[in-house]
């Protein structure tokens, strides 16, 4: 069959071009990293609450095995990379920007990488029912690798829930499923080689997804300074023989693989502020996700192990390599022959170079949501002077969620949070493209992300207080009920007290009554004896 490359047609608002600094990773194939000397597992490693624990200190675990449950409507289950044994379920470093500990589950493995029992043949998931295969990916801990680390289960759910519901909201019926292969941040390349080496099994995962939504299209989106990836998803797809997918090359441009700016690039089509695709009939899925959902339903392989690009001019081999979930960040900087000069280390960053995340130590473990670990020195990142804005607009023209960021830095810097709002602070999707382009070299997005994190503050404050507003005046009618309460107890049994002695008193003036009457009787008794 001929597999057409599509252009997509539009273009999203705003975007940079960026020097994209992949080549470096990308000349070899993935490589498996070995299994590592300890795997620390933090407890949460997705959107929502941490798991709840299932293992014990001095417990033998099996690779595969459930070490912790997913807990609430938001988590997911986290498994054994490999076999060993557990040695502490306590606080380690964890990648945060917080620089704050967090449960983790400790395992020191013990070389052999046994798993646990599975199933033998490779499982047909075309004769399995919907529910089964989403109980599957439930059970697996799938989440979404493209950076949301949301549980897929819950995304799959409600894309069913809006087929069911579609009609009565007034919503689309969800018609289109999109591949998200963009990966336009910098440096990073974990989804291009993915790409090139697991195409097939791509399509196997865009098949299971299909069948579960029962969407009649795929737009599969690549961006095209990845020939390669293009190349082998497009021989892919000639054999797969699926009219449903079709392949589309987009132009490179930063922030393409946001959801938003990826739908509008292949339809046209604007998700509105807090809207979600599926507003619009669409699920987006990245392509680490799929594959992750095509090895746990077809081989049932839980999501224990993920494709990191390592890179940056610190590194002496950037590569990409395969490594399982809990190793530390230090033995894959090992594994890729280590720092370059560590004197001229200057940051250790989780994502890439626009909205990574700096890490505070490479003691930190490898989790579901780290693709790329960028390794910089001084000479590469010495941070610029930031001078005074001078109102030039060229960040207005870049953003692409539509939003003033000169108006917005002012309002963050006076911290005048209300205004901040005002201007849709809260749409910012923190891509950093403002910052990019800034000729004064002002750091907007860090504004940004502290006027977030205060209004998120204030709000819960006022959360906070209301809650104890709403307590203290319970208290106060539950106390007022008391005392109305006590006081009607008090009346009633006034009342009875007065009925008692009114009762009393009546039967008291009975008998001086009786008594009077069989007094006069005896005196007349005696009188009439005396007559006698
Ligand atoms: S790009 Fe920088 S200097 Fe220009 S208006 Fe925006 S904040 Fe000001
Ligand atoms: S960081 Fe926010 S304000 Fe700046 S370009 Fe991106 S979305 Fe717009």
């Amino acid at each position: 069959m001929d597999v057409p490359l599509r252009e997509a047609p539009y273009r999203f608002t705003g975007g940079i071009e960026v020097n994209a600094n992949k080549d470096e990773s990308t000349a070899d194939r993935i490589r498996h990293t070995p299994i590592p000397g300890q795997i620390i597992l933090p407890l949460r490693q997705h959107s929502g609450n941490a798991a709840t624990p299932l293992v014990s200190i001095g417990e033998q675990v099996l690779k595969g095995q459930l070490l912790a449950a997913a807990h609430g409507s938001v988590s997911a289950n986290i498994h054994a990379p490999t076999s060993g044994m557990i040695v502490a379920i306590s606080d380690y470093p964890v990648p945060h920007p917080s620089n704050l500990s967090d449960t983790c589950i400790r395992l020191i493995p013990d070389g052999m990488d046994m798993w646990i029992e599975r199933p033998v043949t490779e499982r047909d998931y075309k004769n399995l029912d919907n529910q089964t295969i989403i109980e599957i990916i439930r059970k697996h801990g799938i989440v979404g690798l493209g950076g949301a680390v949301f549980p897929t289960e819950i995304k799959l759910k409600n894309s069913q829930d809006n087929r069911i519901s579609a009609n009565q909201k007034n919503l689309p019926d969800l018609h289109t499923v999109v591949i998200n292969g963009a990966e336009c941040e910098p440096y990073i390349s974990c989804d291009d080689k993915l790409m090139q080496e697991y195409a097939d099994d791509l399509l196997e995962g865009i098949g299971i997804v299909l069948q579960i939504t029962g969407a009649e299209r795929c737009m599969f989106a690549i961006e095209n300074n990845k020939p390669e990836a293009l190349r082998f998803v497009k021989q892919a797809l000639r054999e797969y023989n699926d009219a449903r997918i079709e392949l589309y090359s987009l132009p490179s441009l930063y922030p393409q693989g946001g959801e938003k700016q990826l739908i509008q690039s292949l339809t046209g089509k604007e998700i509105s502020p807090n809207g979600l695709p599926l507003d619009l009939g669409y699920l987006m899925l990245n392509v680490g996700t799929i594959k992750a959902i095509r090895d746990a339903v077809i081989d049932d392989m839980p999501l224990i192990s993920r494709v990191v690009t390592v890179t940056g001019d610190g590194i002496k081999f950037p590569q990409n390599v395969m490594a399982m979930l809990g190793t530390p960040v230090s033995e894959l900087i090992e594994f890729c022959g280590g720092y370059k000069d560590k004197q001229q280390l200057h940051q250790l960053i989780m994502g890439g170079s626009l909205m990574g995340i700096s890490l505070h130590s490479d003691a930190v473990p490898v989790v579901k949501a780290m693709n790329c670990v960028l390794v910089s020195t001084r000479k590469n990142t010495q941070p610029k002077q930031a001078l005074a804005c001078i109102r030039c607009g060229e960040c207005a023209q870049v953003c692409p969620a539509g939003l003033l960021p000169q108006q917005l830095y002012w309002y963050s810097q006076a911290k005048n949070y209300h205004e901040a709002q005002r201007f849709n602070l809260a749409d910012c999707i923190e891509c950093g493209a403002c910052d990019y382009v800034c000729p004064s070299h002002i750091p907007l997005v860090q504004y940004f992300r502290h006027a977030k994190s205060e209004i998120r503050q204030r709000d819960e404050q006022i959360r906070l207080a209301e809650q104890a507003k709403m307590r203290f005046e319970k208290r106060e009618q539950r106390l007022e009920k008391i005392a109305t309460q006590r006081a009607e107890r008090l009346a009633a049994k006034k009342a009875r007290t007065q009925k008692l002695a009114s009762k009393d008193s009546s039967a008291i003036d009975e008998i001086m009554q009786r008594v009077k009457q069989r007094k006069s009787s005896n005196t007349d008794r005696n009188n009439s004896g005396d007559a006698n």
